[in-house]
């Protein structure tokens, strides 16, 4: 939640929804958390009258009770760059890094892979800059144990790889991008600062195309309904022509689903817009014109007739599927 800019169905800024929580958690008498951090074992006792949960806490390299946040560290760091986890590759970051404006605790961790001192016993700038001098080169992960009666798993899911897909390009098409990276570039904090632009030339996009279950309802694929696309999908096209001026989006769909409570109107709304078109069709074929933009190949159910359409920007919303970290 804390990567998109608005949530359906009332538009709400997200982060800002989420930003308190987090915080009130984190700071509540009877809350335990622990941040960066990975259950590696779960072991039931007295024939599962209790768990004891094995918690190994990652090496940060940096003393979170200690960093304040400032950022210096990440404005000297000289290590090359990677593609962000945060900004689902659209951004990049550095060795140390803060993972999002709003993280709790908002403090910075260094990638071990990409650090110059971690890895080759050079560098250390980040030590030398931090004001407080909270930089720990001798971090070690930390085993904690700890007994529970119940537990809740709320792991979430992740969105699959566009990749994965054939008939989009296998990732090869630069300017064809996942509905995650989509909603990156669409948040004002994002890497573009909310201006929607194409990866290829960081050009604004005018005809974005939008393919709802990109793999959903598919035997070969996932042959389930992902059940959010329909309307997430509608709530990026309601904030990219405010984003954008000018764009136009057109959403291919297999069949409309709005299950929860004033879904179906927010949808109305959305297809009232002259702006927003909604094609019963699931692409075909997806071409790569020179310029970087996409030729869609697709049967209109409307009229049976096999039509050809070129897009800035194509946006999958591929199926959800188990979080890669509850398996
Ligand atoms: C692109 C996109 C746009 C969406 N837009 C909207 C919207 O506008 N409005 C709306 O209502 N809903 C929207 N949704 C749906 C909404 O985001 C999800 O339903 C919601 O985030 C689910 O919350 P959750 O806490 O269950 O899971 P998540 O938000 O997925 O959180 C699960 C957390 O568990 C952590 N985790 C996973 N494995 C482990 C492990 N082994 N140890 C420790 N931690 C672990 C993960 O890192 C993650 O932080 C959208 C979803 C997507 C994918
Ligand atoms: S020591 Fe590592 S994290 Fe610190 S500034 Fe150098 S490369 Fe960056
Ligand atoms: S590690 Fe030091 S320099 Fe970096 S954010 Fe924390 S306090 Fe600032």
């Amino acid at each position: 939640m804390a990567q998109l800019d608005k949530t359906f169905p009332t538009l709400d800024c997200s982060i800002c929804i989420l930003a308190p929580k987090m915080v009130e958690v984190a700071r509540h008498p009877r809350i335990h958390l622990l941040t960066f951090s990975e259950v590696k074992k779960v072991e039931a006792k007295e024939e599962g009258k209790y768990y004891e949960v094995t918690v190994v806490q990652n090496p940060r390299y940096v003393d979170a009770e200690k960093c304040t946040g400032c950022g210096i560290c990440v404005q000297n760091c000289p290590s090359k760059t990677v593609p962000d986890e945060f900004d689902e590759g659209m951004g990049e970051r550095k060795a140390i890094n803060i993972p999002f404006p709003q993280a709790v605790p908002r403090v910075a961790n260094i990638d071990a892979k990409l650090c110059l001192k971690l890895k080759d016993g050079k560098c250390g700038v980040c030590a030398k800059k931090c004001p407080v001098q909270c930089i720990k080169y001798d971090d070690k992960p930390k085993e904690t144990v700890i007994a529970v009666r119940s537990i809740i798993v709320a792991t979430g899911y992740d969105t699959m790889e566009p990749k994965l897909l054939d008939r989009f390009g296998r990732g090869d098409f630069k300017n064809v991008i996942s509905s995650m990276q989509y909603e990156r570039l669409l948040t004002a904090s994002g890497p573009t600062g909310g201006v929607v632009r194409r990866p290829s030339d960081g050009k604004e996009p005018k005809r974005i195309g939008m393919v709802l279950c990109a793999g959903s309802r598919n035997t070969k694929v996932k042959e389930y309904c992902s059940k959010i696309c329909c309307v997430y999908s509608t709530k990026n096209a309601l904030l990219t022509i405010e984003h954008a001026p000018g764009s136009q989006v057109t959403i291919f769909y297999n069949d409309l689903r709005v299950a929860g409570k004033g879904h179906e109107e927010f949808l109305n709304r959305a297809a009232q817009q002259p702006l927003i078109s909604y094609v019963p069709s699931l692409p075909g074929n997806v071409e790569e014109e020179p310029d970087g933009s996409l030729t869609v190949s697709y049967v209109d159910a409307r009229t049976d007739k096999v039509i050809y359409t070129t897009f800035d920007l194509l946006v999958l919303y591929t199926p959800i599927i188990p979080s890669k970290n509850s398996g």
